[in-house]
């Protein structure tokens, strides 16, 4: 992205919605673009700040999370605005009222702040905020939408209104038949869909952020997503012809990475456990840090791991299942497991992926895990829980082939057996790591320089 004024910076307000998954990526975005020459006033929760700093304490004893970005040259402010909510809410176990409060509150505090900031261009916001446009129209600035999810989910919500016309979404007697007119898309079942358009209920505070945010989206100057556009190609040749979309991914590769704390929990060091496994023997899994499951769910999968033999990692956030239920594994589990597991709240992935021991991971298919595990070559095992993950799923098992997937509710047999396919060799496990291989190397030359995510994409600021 080139400024197309000579003499100043084109400086750029970029807000991360409050979550992990999608803060990890605003990070990484902030950095790419101050690293091509933008000043970037970066913006989180007073909530999410506050996490970052408990969580990687005392590796940071910054109020800034960017200074050290900033340190090598990089011209990155930071800013903080509360959500509305006290900080030590709940916002995992009181779901509802934070989203409420990021429809109805969290934009006054965007505007009183951006109306501080001098000489902004342009505003950079989460296509899932329900105010961007229209605040950006009130401040004269460009809107620019970022969506931290594939091009896929981005054209599914983007066309809403053709799957209610069609009666794929909206009543409650939803079509089950294959859904094969969405521009760009290739046919896709009703169970492919995101969850939020499979529910039957309409009526719940995050179906009107996604009717208010992708109102708000198209009226956006263009859009930049987190994908690569040799990896979903009709898709995003679709989107745009509708309006400019650029894939810009995969957003975790910036040389600052590493000096920007991004965690909102603490890492388990897992070194320890890793390091004496034999290579690709290690079974990583994780579900992000925003589904849950039931109890039953988990101990089917908890029971799978203990009968499959396979060595493992698993991240276990202490609300998987509930915050009220902080111990939710089955009795004797972890005993039972011995050293051949090792459980863990939280951990750095990223690092856990590269890992050698690491052969498979059991994920949820959260867009940023997909994208980190087909950049280590790790196949994956997909058991998708919750939003874009179904979507997800489809793209990973069917259409690059670089995961299989436990179809339906876990059960403890079925658990195993798919392990097994995924970790020891034959023929299932051969075509994945073939597969991911070739996967990898497309993502590779998306950002290698003059790849389809590096090449400058001229923009006007207005
Ligand atoms: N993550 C991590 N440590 C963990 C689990 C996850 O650092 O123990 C990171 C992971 O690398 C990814 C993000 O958290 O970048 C989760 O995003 P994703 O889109 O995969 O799932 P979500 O959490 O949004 O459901």
């Amino acid at each position: 992205m080139a400024p197309s004024t000579a003499q100043r910076r084109p400086h750029a307000i970029l807000v991360a919605y409050p979550l992990q998954g999608h803060v990890i990526p605003s990070v990484q975005l902030a950095l790419k673009l101050a690293s091509r020459g933008l000043s970037i006033t970066f913006v989180n929760t007073l909530s999410v700040h506050h996490q970052t700093l408990r969580a990687n304490s005392p590796t940071t004893d910054e109020e800034d999370v960017f200074a050290c970005a900033r340190r090598s040259g990089l011209d990155i402010r930071y800013e903080v605005v509360s959500d509305g909510l006290p900080l030590g809410f709940d916002r995992s176990l009181n779901h509802d009222q934070f989203m409420s409060a990021l429809l109805h509150v969290l934009s006054a505090h965007v505007e009183e702040l951006a109306r501080g900031v001098e000489g902004v261009d342009c505003l950079i916001a989460d296509t899932f905020f329900v105010w961007p446009a229209t605040l950006a129209r009130r401040l004269g600035i460009a809107y620019v939408s970022f969506w931290t999810e594939p091009a896929l989910v981005f054209t599914l919500y983007y066309h809403l209104d053709l799957l209610r016309r069609n009666g794929h979404f909206g009543s409650n007697d939803n079509r089950d038949d294959t859904i094969d007119y969405i521009p760009g898309v290739p046919s896709l079942e009703p169970t492919d869909l995101p969850s939020y358009l499979q529910d039957t209920d309409t009526s719940t505070v995050v179906h009107q952020i996604i009717y208010k945010a992708f109102s708000e989206a198209k009226r956006a100057d263009f859009v930049l997503c987190n994908t690569v556009q040799e990896l979903e190609p009709s898709t995003i040749s679709a989107l745009q012809s509708t309006k400019p979309f650029y894939a810009v991914g995969p957003l975790f590769l910036s040389a600052s990475t590493s000096t920007v704390p991004t965690s909102l929990w603490s890492e388990s060091d897992c070194t320890h456990f890793l390091d004496p496994k034999p290579d690709h023997s290690v079974l990583y899994v994780s579900f992000g840090s925003y589904a849950h499951l039931s109890k039953r769910d988990l101990t089917e999968i908890a029971l799978g791991l203990l009968d499959s033999r396979v060595s493992f990692l698993w991240v276990l956030r202490p609300d998987i299942v509930s915050s009220d239920d902080p111990d939710p594994l089955p009795v004797g589990f972890v005993e039972s497991a011995g050293d051949r597991g090792l459980v863990v709240p939280w951990c750095r992935q990223a690092e856990v992926l590269k890992h050698r021991a690491v052969g498979g991971f059991l994920t949820h298919c959260g867009w940023n895990s997909v994208m980190e595990s087909i950049w280590c070559e790790v196949p994956m095992l997909c058991l998708p829980l919750l939003t874009d993950q179904f979507v997800n799923r489809r793209l990973v098992v069917e259409e690059w082939r670089v995961g299989t997937g436990v179809e339906g509710r876990p059960r403890r047999e079925k658990v195993a057996k798919k392990i097994g396919e995924v970790m020891i060799g034959g023929k299932v496990r051969e075509g994945l790591v073939r597969k991911i291989g070739e996967t990898r190397r497309a993502l590779e030359n998306a950002v290698v320089v003059g790849g389809s995510s590096e090449v400058e994409k001229q923009y006007e600021v207005r």
